[in-house]
């Protein structure tokens, strides 16, 4: 068992936490918010006052941050991971960040003998509860072997992808995926709705098919049932196809549906949707044809 520092206790990271303690970690935690702390603290946590701070007292730091820029700020930035670390020191950032961020911090680490891994997640908040996430690594082997049975802790599924930043290659891959099929199945449903089907028929003779996935079983009921809570949220997806886009435009790589896609993501930012689950990128297609998905009215007497 080993002590774990993690710093940022928000929806994933509180229960992430709380799985860590669960297994037998000691854990000493921060966050900018000092509420959180409090929460973390009921569950058993040490409070850290500083990212700092938590570094000097721990054996492995986690972050679990919103972006590149603040898992900048509290690794690299005054009061942060590195100014507290000792040479041996391991820190795995868990966030959703550019894979570019991600070597910048890995190679800033490694300047100190700190050894560094990229490890973001998929799974979203009831896998975070449940300590089910899919875990995607980046770095050394032998760092990741010791790291294991922390990862164990929080998730069910844990890949060495990689390299320092193939961690964030990976999750980009899958929100890319997420993100564009639901942007299809947006397309696929308007046309249906508008041509009089009920896109609840719709949805039911194409599930078993090639079309089928797990993003259309779990997002079509919800947009057909007008259920657009997070989730997943519309302004971390746009995030995440931004950071894509970044990682892609430094390789010479282009990303046309990606592009496409985000570019509707911003726009239903701007249009007051950021805090909606991302299957609301529906309701940018459905503004373009003026069609609303929802199940045909059936007649009452
Ligand atoms: P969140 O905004 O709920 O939590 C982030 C926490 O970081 C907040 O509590 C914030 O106060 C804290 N914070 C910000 N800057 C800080 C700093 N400099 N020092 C210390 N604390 C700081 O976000 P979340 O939903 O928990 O997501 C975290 C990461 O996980 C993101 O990169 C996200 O894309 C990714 N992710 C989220 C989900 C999801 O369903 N929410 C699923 C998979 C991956």
């Amino acid at each position: 068992m080993s002590i774990v520092g993690f710093i940022g206790l928000g929806i994933m990271g509180l229960p992430m936490s709380r799985n860590l303690i669960k297994a037998g970690h000691s854990l000493v935690v921060y966050d900018i918010v000092p509420e959180l702390v409090d929460r973390a603290a009921g569950a058993g946590a040490a409070r850290g006052q500083s990212s700092s701070d938590v570094a000097s007292r721990s054996e492995i730091v986690i972050t679990m941050l919103p972006d590149g820029p603040e898992v900048e700020q509290a690794i690299l930035g005054p009061a942060g991971v590195l100014e507290g670390a000792r040479p041996g020191l391991m820190v795995a950032d868990m966030s959703s960040i550019s894979p570019l961020a991600a070597q910048k911090v890995g190679a800033a680490c490694a300047a100190r003998k700190v050894d560094f891994l990229d490890a973001p997640v998929s799974g979203g908040e009831p896998k975070a509860i449940d300590g089910t996430l899919a875990i995607m690594v980046g770095g050394e082997e032998s760092v990741y072997r010791k790291m294991l049975p922390v990862f164990q802790a929080m998730g069910s599924s844990v890949t060495l992808t990689g390299a320092v930043g193939a961690g964030n290659v990976t999750k980009l891959a899958n929100q890319i995926i997420v993100a564009c099929n639901i942007a299809a199945m947006g397309e696929a449903l308007v046309l249906a709705t508008r041509a009089g089907l009920d896109p609840e028929v719709v949805f039911n003779a194409i599930k078993g098919g090639l079309a089928g996935s797990t993003v259309l079983n779990a997002k079509a009921p919800m947009v057909i049932a007008r259920n657009f809570k997070p989730g997943f949220r519309i302004r971390l997806h746009q995030k995440d196809l931004r950071n894509a886009l970044l990682a892609a435009e430094s390789m010479k790589v282009a990303l046309p549906l990606t592009a496409s896609v985000q570019q509707m993501l911003m726009a239903l930012m701007n249009g007051g949707k950021g805090d909606l689950d991302h299957s609301g990128i529906v309701t940018f297609i459905e503004q373009m044809a003026g069609t609303e998905v929802k199940k045909a009215q059936t007649a009452t007497v």
